[in-house]
């Protein structure tokens, strides 16, 4: 790494953190013309055995990349799916047909593994690099380039895009006196575990949660998550999980049970709670986790990763070396009020998937009923805002 101009007159930029946002930003600005590296500091990509849920608007912007023809086909169509109480009494029907009508496109699940190893082949050789730990970072100005320490050294670009996660060391360096995400009072399980016979969706109970969805080739993934106290483990989270669901109705128990018990993925959920004051400072952009970290409850953390990804592309499409500063606060207007609003309605509708007291547990199932009787599209209206995305007119003409 040197701290020189990388030899090219193509403007470029170091992207941080090889995620599901980070890969899609330097493949975006990669199709609009820039020189772009990609800093992973593990040493290897071992994208973490789950599903990720792609919904219209992230589809929309991996259309946008020209990458969502590989993703779907590597996807299962999340067709009908049914909210349910933990005896199996039905709270909602939600069917495909109704989510494709309103919102043009289905929701698919993909295995993050697949949309990792997609988003990766779509880059030049060379263009990530593992091992490779960010430490600090000097946002840059309109005189001075935004550079980046690691401990191989220091390389320096015209945009830093800071895309290192819930945890990230550039959000904390630009923002210091931010507090960060802080614990949304729920942890989560999830697994990959053989096909079998199943409802696909989620069934609600008392400050607990547990869904599956179908993947691909036929394999079922499952998440789960309940009520406890930050930091709470347990030497056994298979039998936790048997403990908390096992009396739930069929197959939840078997599902589990076909889980191996170290593959099961253990976090606890932290989210922002205050939003960021700007996206940007100087030439350095943050998107996805390290910019707006939520809870899961809407299934958008990803999906807005890939809308950012688009976005500053598209504010940077037209953008010089020497323009750079004036075109990024364009990416804090375009994102910073959108996803405040989704990681504002994603904690309300973790709040209410997390409630534990009964009488509030059975005046929401008896309000959810309702409404899946009267109103059908109910479950689906909330969405309307969140899944209308779509990409800037200008983004990449001429991509699939
Ligand atoms: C239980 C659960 C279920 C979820 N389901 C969905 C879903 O269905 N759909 C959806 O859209 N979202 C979902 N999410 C959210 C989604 O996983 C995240 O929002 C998304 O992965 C964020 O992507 P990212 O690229 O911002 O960060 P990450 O995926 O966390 O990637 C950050 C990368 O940066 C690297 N890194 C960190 N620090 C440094 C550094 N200093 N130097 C270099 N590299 C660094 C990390 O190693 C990592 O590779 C879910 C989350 C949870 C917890």
């Amino acid at each position: 790494m040197s701290e020189a101009r990388t030899g090219t007159t193509r403007p470029d930029a170091i992207v941080v953190g090889a995620g599901v946002g980070g890969l899609a930003a330097a493949t975006a600005l990669h199709r609009r013309g820039w020189a772009v590296v990609v800093l992973e500091r593990a040493p290897v990509i071992e994208p973490i055995g789950a599903g990720i849920a792609i919904a219209p608007n992230g589809l929309r912007a991996l259309d946008t990349i020209g990458v969502s023809a590989a993703v779907r086909s590597l996807a299962a169509i999340n067709g009908s799916a049914a909210l349910r109480r933990p005896d199996g009494r039905l709270l909602a029907p939600t069917s495909g047909a109704a989510f494709v009508e309103r919102f043009g496109e289905p929701m698919i699940l993909a295995e993050r593994a697949e949309l990792m190893r997609v988003l990766i082949a779509a880059l030049p050789e060379g263009t990530l690099r593992t091992d490779a730990a960010v430490l600090d970072v000097d946002p840059g100005d309109a005189d001075r380039r935004a550079s980046v320490t690691t401990s191989a050294g220091t390389l320096s670009a015209d945009v830093v895009v800071a895309a290192d996660g819930i945890r990230s060391v550039v959000r904390r360096t630009l923002f210091p006196r931010h507090p960060g995400p802080s614990y949304a009072g729920f942890t989560t399980w999830r697994a990959i575990v053989p096909g079998r016979e199943f409802t696909p969706g989620e069934t609600w109970g008392r400050g607990r949660v547990f869904g599956a969805m179908p993947l691909a080739d036929g394999r079922v993934y499952w998440y789960a998550s309940a009520n406890r106290p930050a930091g709470t483990t347990h030497g056994d989270e298979r039998a936790e999980l048997l403990r908390l669901f096992g009396d739930w109705h069929a197959p939840i128990r078997q599902l589990i049970e076909s889980a191996a018990a170290e593959r099961i993925l253990h976090l606890d959920v932290h989210a922002m709670a205050e939003p960021l004051p700007a996206h940007h400072v100087g030439r350095t952009v943050l998107l996805g986790d390290a910019a707006h970290a939520m809870t899961p409850n809407l299934g958008q953390g990803g999906n807005q990763a890939l809308e950012d990804a688009v976005e500053v592309a598209d504010v940077l499409s037209a953008a010089t070396a020497d323009t750079v500063v004036d075109a990024l606060p364009g990416y804090t207007e375009r994102r910073l009020a959108r996803t405040t609003a989704i990681v504002r309605a994603s904690r309300r509708m973790g709040a209410m998937a997390q409630w534990e007291s009964p009488v509030a547990v059975a005046v929401r199932d008896a309000l959810l009923r309702a409404a899946g009787r009267f109103a059908p599209d109910a479950a689906l209206r909330p969405l309307d805002d969140v899944l209308a995305w779509r990409p800037p007119v200008s983004a990449f003409p001429g991509s699939s």
